[in-house]
């Protein structure tokens, strides 16, 4: 998973506003980071391995060198497919007869392989292992306007793709047919912003315009926004991924996935609304009778836990499970031995709290198990009675193909085990998952959302 916030016409600051922008969307992506600014004639480019702070850190001097009133910045998710020894950081700087451009991508594409083979037999090698060079290769081939470039790209895709493309003289966003993942647009008086979420816009005091809609490509240019509906002859279905709102997105961000499409298309649900609404009826299914006190896993489940509790007033919730700020989360580490190591300094428990208690553990999902072994175990030795887990998902049993960073099936611990073996693994008294057909019925528009992760039914073609 990765972050994109860029930004058109902000005076001499707009580097500064993307490296607060991808600072605020540090939760999707921790390991790289990038910035592409352009004063209208020329690009200037800086990269680096981190996060955006420490990437743009006032020592590196990064900021200073990125001159101009527009800029694209990215935050990015190493893939299994990564090959360090090419630059693989976005945002990336290609040119075609369109001009010189920035590309940053959020999603995956499907057909990768195949689109890299005859690429690179019609033009060449590609000079990264990224699928979005592969998009802007196909951009650059395409003939015609911008507009019609990007949609003969799009039309030879398959997977998602939200995609900012920023030009000399133009911002761009594009979302795919379906919606998968979101991308929104943000104004401060004549300064236009792209962003993930929305939650990036408060950062830079920018007013929330509207979403960038499943199959739009808008392009933001002193002449404000104009809009194209991209043809969708495949017929794509709509297939918002509900898994970044119970998981990934922050709490104050809005969301369309599985929202109607008004004419405004401003037709979104905060995160913290979904979330204390995934709670309420967790407990309404699961309320645990002799429950003391309940722990969210922070901080995805805090509002979850927020949400049980107002059913169950009767139950104390404890944030007694603490988790230290400073490190990144566990799931998105990229490889197993930091992941462990992120995880025992990451977590620690108040002990006082659980001592002779019959405890609630509440987490968004199960992915690996391995955060939820670790938190039952500290649990159980800090003198618990008993202990319940309850995930806000479904079973997570297949791997994500559309962008979201989960592991290979064979990692899920959800498709090694049974719910019984699961848990007898985590050595709890019960465990319980949110099922399928309750998740679909706290979406208005189920049919509009992708659930392949807990279902095995992936909507889009490949
Ligand atoms: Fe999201 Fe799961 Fe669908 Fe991937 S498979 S897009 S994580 S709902």
């Amino acid at each position: 998973m990765c972050g994109i916030f860029g930004v058109f016409n902000a005076g001499g600051e707009a580097a500064e506003q993307v490296a607060i922008g991808l600072h605020a969307l540090q939760h999707r992506a921790i390991d790289y980071a990038g910035i592409v600014s352009t004063d209208g004639q020329n690009f200037f480019v800086e990269k680096g391995a981190g996060t955006a702070r420490q990437v743009f850190s006032e020592d590196s001097g990064r900021l200073s060198r990125l001159h101009g009133p527009s800029a694209l910045g990215h935050i990015r998710y190493p893939t299994v497919t990564d090959d360090e020894t090419r630059d693989n950081i976005q945002p990336i700087v290609m040119s075609c007869e369109a001009g010189q451009f920035a590309l940053a991508h959020n999603g995956n594409l499907t057909n990768v392989a195949a689109l890299r083979r005859e690429l690179e037999k019609r033009g060449g090698p590609l000079k990264t292992s990224m699928d979005t060079e592969c998009f802007g290769r196909l951009f650059c081939e395409a003939g015609g306007l911008i507009v019609a470039k990007i949609a003969q790209a799009v039309g030879q895709i398959r997977g998602t793709v939200t995609m900012c493309m920023l030009f000399k003289d133009c911002l761009i966003g594009i979302r795919d047919p379906s919606g998968c993942n979101p991308l929104s647009i943000g104004r401060r008086e004549n300064t236009w912003f792209l962003a993930s979420e929305t939650c990036a816009f408060d950062m830079v005091e920018a007013d929330f315009v509207r979403h960038v809609r499943p199959g739009e490509v808008v392009f933001l240019s002193r002449r404000g926004i104009t809009s194209h509906i991209l043809k969708n002859p495949l017929g794509i279905p709509r297939s918002g991924c509900i898994f970044q709102n119970i998981y990934y997105m922050f709490p104050s961000s809005l969301s369309d996935i599985g929202m109607d499409l008004d004419e405004t298309d401003r037709n979104s649900e905060e995160i913290s609304d979904f979330r204390l609404r995934l709670g309420r009826r967790l407990a309404e299914l699961f309320p645990v009778p002799d429950a003391d006190v309940v722990m969210p896993v922070p901080d995805s489940a805090n509002l979850i836990a927020a949400g049980w509790t107002t059913k169950r007033p009767a139950v104390m919730s404890v944030p007694a499970i603490l988790r230290n700020h400073y490190l990144g989360r566990t799931f998105i580490a990229a490889d197993q031995a930091v992941r462990n190591a992120r995880l025992r300094q990451k977590l620690s428990v108040c002990k006082a709290q659980f001592a002779g208690k019959v405890v609630v553990v509440i987490d968004d999902s199960i992915v690996r198990g391995n955060t939820m072994r670790f938190l039952v175990r500290l649990v159980r030795s800090a003198g618990a009675r008993a202990s319940h887990i309850i995930s806000a998902s479904p079973r997570i049993k297949w791997s994500c193909r559309y962008g979201i960073d989960t592991p290979t099936d064979g990692e899920l611990l959800a498709s090694r085990m049974t719910t019984e073996e699961m848990r007898a693994f985590f050595a709890v008294d019960s465990l319980n998952f949110l099922p399928i057909k309750e998740l679909r019925a706290l979406s208005p528009k189920p049919e509009s959302c992708c659930y392949a992760c807990m279902t095995g039914r992936y909507p889009l073609p490949e």
